[in-house]
């Protein structure tokens, strides 16, 4: 039977060989968070559809690795600049998608497009090394190639801003790549692409594809992709690693977190308050770098808290196009359920209910309203887990060495922050704080482009963080040459360990 409303709906393409294709097959359907409503379709694609943008992917492999680095960077130098562009159009996607407010959106495309800028360096960041006279007329140099067709694997969170983490820096090393997308927001990809593009990108360089577990499948187990990087929830992201490992590639797979804030006594509490609503509650906490548990030290406890509750309360909730919202929806029922289940179950486990988003007053959409928790210990489930929404907890201890073994026996290790006046005490927590991200007196400390992005622990499987040189060391191989030129008078190398000398 016809469904007028659905047959008018637009299905997003997949980009394969430099053109966009709406393949047969599964469908799934794009939600607006703020409605509720089925916006657009999206292909879930199979082994067919991750064949044929892996045979572009090779196709174009030989010409684009060896193409000059110098026009690599060019094309890169265009993209960036339509990138530019465009970052409004790509933010609009991404709040029709996603649900964040469109400040927020144009802000995480803007970290996107620093990636861009740095991989615009690429023939600095591909130098080598040289070392003459090894040995006696011996030289030896080092030169990274590309690592051949690789693979993203990406988040709801961040549409623009995590693909563009990975597939520029590995375009730019003279890889060929496929990416794909969250089913839930795959439009900013189609975007990035048809921008790519029109920078000159040949066509097979840069492809995307989308679907959900049985896409993944189809990359991990297709024997020609080299590389896999991935971003996600952290069971999604060991399996990943896992069967990466198994299957012979590369692989970094980045996951899911429980960032803690150490509040000391003397910090500025007015500032502090600030700054953890800000990394609280920004994107509905849909950030992997979200402040989500606040370790308060000594009697900074009461002070923050009723400034911290004064302040939530204070958050325009609504629609993420809408002027003057500061907090959008979640990004779709079923997690709007789940983070309600976590606020239940906080109430149930008896911590102390500072602030109840389940009282919001929106009446469709995927709304939650700010939730603060008081008085959580370490074995309430609500600390426990990632919930990756608009709910933080506090829990209490007396000193800073409880504070940092707090964080430390957490198995998460994305990011974490102190607030403090004290030099000494900031130090101490740098130092001694097992977390792959640090901030000090900053509440979101995600490094620069020219910096590498990471956890540890539970956050990260694998051994290179994302962008910066770490980037530029995950999509290259290492190739070592040992160089001589033969003169009459040196002695044969004989059938002895060579000690070149
Ligand atoms: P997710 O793990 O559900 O999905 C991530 C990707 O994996 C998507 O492309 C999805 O299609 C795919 N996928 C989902 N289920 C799969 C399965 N069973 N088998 C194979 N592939 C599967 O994550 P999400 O809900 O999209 O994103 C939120 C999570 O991502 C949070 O845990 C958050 O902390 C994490 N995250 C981490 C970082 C980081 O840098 N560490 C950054 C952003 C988001």
């Amino acid at each position: 039977m016809n469904k007028p409303a659905e047959l008018q709906l637009a299905t997003v393409p997949v980009w394969i060989n430099g053109k966009a294709v709406v393949p047969q097959g599964r469908m799934g359907d794009v939600y607006n968070p703020a409605t509720g409503q089925v916006s657009k379709r999206v292909p879930l694609c199979g082994e067919k559809e991750i064949d044929a943008a892996v045979q572009a992917a090779c196709t174009a492999l030989p010409e684009w690795r060896d193409a000059s680095i110098l026009r690599r960077a060019r094309v890169m130098q265009r993209f960036l600049a339509l990138l530019q562009k465009h970052q409004g159009e790509i933010a609009a996607r991404i709040t029709q998608e996603h649900g964040k407010t469109l400040p927020d959106a144009m802000g995480s495309v803007q970290r996107g497009i620093e990636v861009v800028e740095f991989a615009c360096g690429i023939p600095q960041l591909l130098k080598g090394e040289y070392s003459e006279n090894v040995g006696t007329a011996v030289d030896t140099h080092s030169v990274r190639q590309p690592v051949g067709v690789c693979a993203g694997i990406t988040p709801f969170n961040f549409p623009a801003m995590v693909p563009l983490w990975m597939f520029p820096m590995a375009i730019a090393c003279g890889n060929t790549f496929i990416l794909k997308p969250s089913e839930k927001v795959p439009s900013a990809s189609i975007l990035m692409a048809e921008l790519f593009k029109e920078a000159g990108l040949p066509d097979g360089v840069f492809n995307v594809v989308h679907g959900d577990k049985e896409a993944v499948d189809a990359i991990l187990n297709h024997p020609a992709i080299n590389a896999v990087s991935f971003v996600g929830s952290t069971p999604i992201a060991k399996y990943i690693y896992e069967t990466c490992a198994k299957n012979g590639k590369r692989v970094q797979a980045l996951g899911g977190a429980k960032n803690h804030a150490v509040v000391l006594p003397d910090a500025d509490m007015e500032f502090t308050a600030d700054a953890l609503i800000g990394a609280a509650y920004g994107s509905a906490g849909e950030r992997c770098m979200a402040i989500s548990a606040v370790v308060a030290v000594g009697n900074s406890a009461d002070p923050l808290i009723s400034l911290l509750k004064k302040k939530a309360t204070a958050i325009k909730v609504g629609p993420g196009d809408q002027d003057g919202v500061e907090m959008g929806p979640l990004v779709s029922a079923e997690h709007r359920d789940k983070v309600l289940g976590f606020v239940n179950k906080g109430v149930a486990e008896k911590a102390k209910v500072v602030l109840d988003g389940r009282n919001h007053g929106m009446k469709e959409g995927y709304f939650l309203g700010t939730t603060l928790f008081d008085n959580v210990t370490r074995d309430m489930e609500v600390y426990k887990n990632e919930i990756f929404g608009p709910v933080l907890v506090v829990l209490r201890v007396d000193s800073l060495e409880k504070a940092i073994e707090l964080v430390n026996s957490n198995p998460y290790a994305n990011g974490t922050a102190i607030f403090t006046a004290s030099g000494g005490a900031a130090r101490r927590f740098e130092n001694e704080v097992q977390v792959g991200m640090v901030g000090v007196n900053v509440p979101i400390p995600v490094p620069v482009a020219f910096y590498s992005f990471g956890g540890w622990k539970n956050s990260l499987f694998g051994d290179l963080h994302v962008h910066g040189m770490e980037g530029v060391k995950f999509y290259t191989r290492t190739k070592v040459v040992t160089t001589r030129w033969p003169h009459q008078d040196t002695p044969s190398a004989g059938l002895n360990m060579p000690t070149l000398g």
